[in-house]
């Protein structure tokens, strides 16, 4: 709570200032810059990973040759995931990996709710979510989350269920174990640290709903993965997952 009226009183005494969240160009009222929304015009136009919503890196035209002008699923997605679909912003580079790590690690805390108006017109533009019944913010181990002072994705949910009148299960879910830096391990590895990860430790608010799960970026996916199985697993009828970016194919495993 003082955290909150210390911040409220920051941002008295120091205004956000006039820029573009993705980029920081002066911009009025801290709207997107036409520059940055010809970009994310852009991304929609690209073909995506019909379930998980990941771009094709290079040398991957996301081309279905069998059904020409259809898309095709990612490597990671033909061999099954335990959500229905993936949505972000856009892939997990400039400008929207700027805002990420300006949330993340500079903990500019205002960039949340832009950030989050991005997400809604995500959300709100792809069906599927319209179903949704709680927004899940993937949780961080206490510890980290004491380390960094919050946790990025409880930000962005908050933010994205003001916007879109969806609650957040704040508490629905905990981070029982923490896991070691996920960067450089096989998909194998990483799944093998997330095992039992996560705890449902309110089922009465997961049973019989469906849940999306909200995060800053989908790398590979595993962590939203093992967190849909736990929520299955609690009685949810679907899952969903809506980052504000997703890495592009290329590199993952
Ligand atoms: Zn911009
Ligand atoms: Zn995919």
């Amino acid at each position: 709570m003082f955290r909150e009226l210390l911040h409220a009183a920051l941002d008295l005494a120091f205004p956000p200032r006039q820029v573009c969240p993705l980029c920081g160009v002066d911009s009025p009222k801290g709207a997107v810059c036409s520059e940055c929304a010809a970009l994310l015009a852009g991304y929609a136009n690209e073909r995506a990973c019909p379930c998980c919503g990941s771009y094709p890196g290079s040398g991957n035209s996301g081309v279905n040759l069998i059904y020409p002008g259809h898309p095709v699923l990612c490597p990671d997605c033909r061999s099954g995931r335990p959500f229905e679909l993936a949505r972000a912003v856009g892939p997990y580079e400039e400008p929207l990996r700027d805002a990420v790590h300006q949330l993340k690690y500079y903990r500019t805390r205002g960039l949340a709710r832009p950030m989050a108006v991005l997400m809604a017109e995500t959300f709100r533009s792809e069906a599927a979510y319209s179903g949704t019944r709680g927004l899940v913010p993937v949780p961080l181990h206490p510890a980290r989350e004491r380390w960094r002072g919050f946790n990025q994705a409880v930000l962005l949910a908050r933010a994205l269920g003001e916007i879109t009148g969806v609650p957040v299960l704040e508490r629905a879910v905990a981070r029982i174990r923490e896991t070691p830096p996920q960067t450089g391990l096989t998909r194998y590895e990483r799944l093998r640290n997330l095992e039992e990860a996560f705890r449902v430790q309110k089922s009465e608010q997961i049973t019989g709903k469906i849940i999306t799960i909200v995060d800053d970026v989908f790398t590979t996916g595993s962590t939203v993965s093992i967190l849909s199985q736990q929520l299955r697993q609690a009685g949810a009828t679907g899952v969903m997952v809506l980052t504000f970016a997703i890495a592009r194919q290329t590199g993952r495993s």
